[in-house]
């Protein structure tokens, strides 16, 4: 980041731990790009002091809005002064922004970014057919994204069976979708296969998918940015597929979060 002076907004990102996210080395260069006078810092915040942080960022009158990441995701949603529709109906926050009238409002990008990284990538997901593994927060955000894009069929399947149900219900429930629960990962030609869950971020992990059963007619998309090719992914590329990694789910939404947090008060 260049020269900062006082004319500079901030954005914070806020986690416990901190040292792995990649909002600010993302965001950044998209506010420097787009001449926006903004700059993007990590904050350390465990969660016993957020809402006194929470408290504290409200006096600072040049913070533009911040990012949520873990452990803060669902505990910011009793914290913010509003709610967007989609990060109450996904039950968690992910981007805080400073409106207009000086309010906290939450806002839900996971989901958002996900599709806006597979459409950047060529990999549009209108019109297939998707098959998702994981049941936890980023596969809630994921699941209604995936609806609202267009896919023509979406089952889920988890280690815990209930969690997949309580998302597909969810999902159902609002968007009036039929996303089906898969008691198997068994991945079906033509589709878009989608590693929701956290396997994947050590190297000795567990294969969400069997990679036998992927072949070239398929696209394989992770949530994992760290490492940017997961062990999953090599084999499936190794199969013939086309891999799509977590970490441009993270571009994707760094590029509407930057587009959002501008908007205000510039
Ligand atoms: P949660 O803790 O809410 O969910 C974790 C999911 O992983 C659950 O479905 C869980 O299954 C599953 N899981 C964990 N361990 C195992 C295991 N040993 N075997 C089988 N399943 C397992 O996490 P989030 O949904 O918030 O995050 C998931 C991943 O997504 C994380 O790795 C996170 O880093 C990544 N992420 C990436 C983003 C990006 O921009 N690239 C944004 C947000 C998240 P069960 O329900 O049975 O416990």
């Amino acid at each position: 980041v260049t020269a900062i002076n006082g004319n500079f907004r901030l954005m914070g990102v806020i986690g416990d731990p901190i040292k792995q996210a990649r909002t600010p080395d993302n965001i950044n260069p998209i506010f420097e790009a787009r001449g926006a006078a903004m700059v993007c810092i990590p904050l350390n915040i465990p969660a016993a002091h957020l809402a006194t942080v929470w408290a504290g960022l409200k006096g600072v009158k040049n913070l533009a809005g911040f990012g949520v990441t873990l452990p803060h995701k669902q505990s910011a949603l009793a914290l913010c002064d509003s709610l967007d529709p989609l990060a109450e109906r996904v039950g968690a926050v992910n981007v805080v922004r400073r409106e207009a009238d000086g309010g906290f409002r939450g806002y839900q990008f996971d989901g958002l970014g996900f599709v806006n990284g597979l459409r950047t990538e060529g990999h549009d997901p209108a019109g297939r057919e998707a098959l998702m593994v994981g049941a936890g927060g980023a596969a809630m955000a994921i699941a209604f994204a995936l609806v609202e894009a267009g896919v023509t069929r979406l089952a889920i399947a988890n280690r815990t069976m209930e969690k997949a149900r309580d998302i597909a219900d969810q999902v159902n429930r609002v968007t009036g979708s039929e996303i089906a629960v898969a008691e198997r990962a068994e991945p079906k030609p033509g589709q878009l296969l989608v590693n929701a869950t956290s396997l994947g971020l050590n190297p000795d992990d567990a294969l969400p998918f069997d990679p036998a059963l992927i072949d070239d007619t398929m696209t394989v998309a992770e949530v994992i940015a760290k490492p940017e090719e997961t062990r999953l992914l090599a084999l499936a590329r190794d199969r013939g597929a086309k891999v799509h990694s977590g970490i441009h789910m993270i571009r994707g939404q760094a590029q509407l979060i930057a587009d959002h947090l501008i908007a205000v008060g510039s």
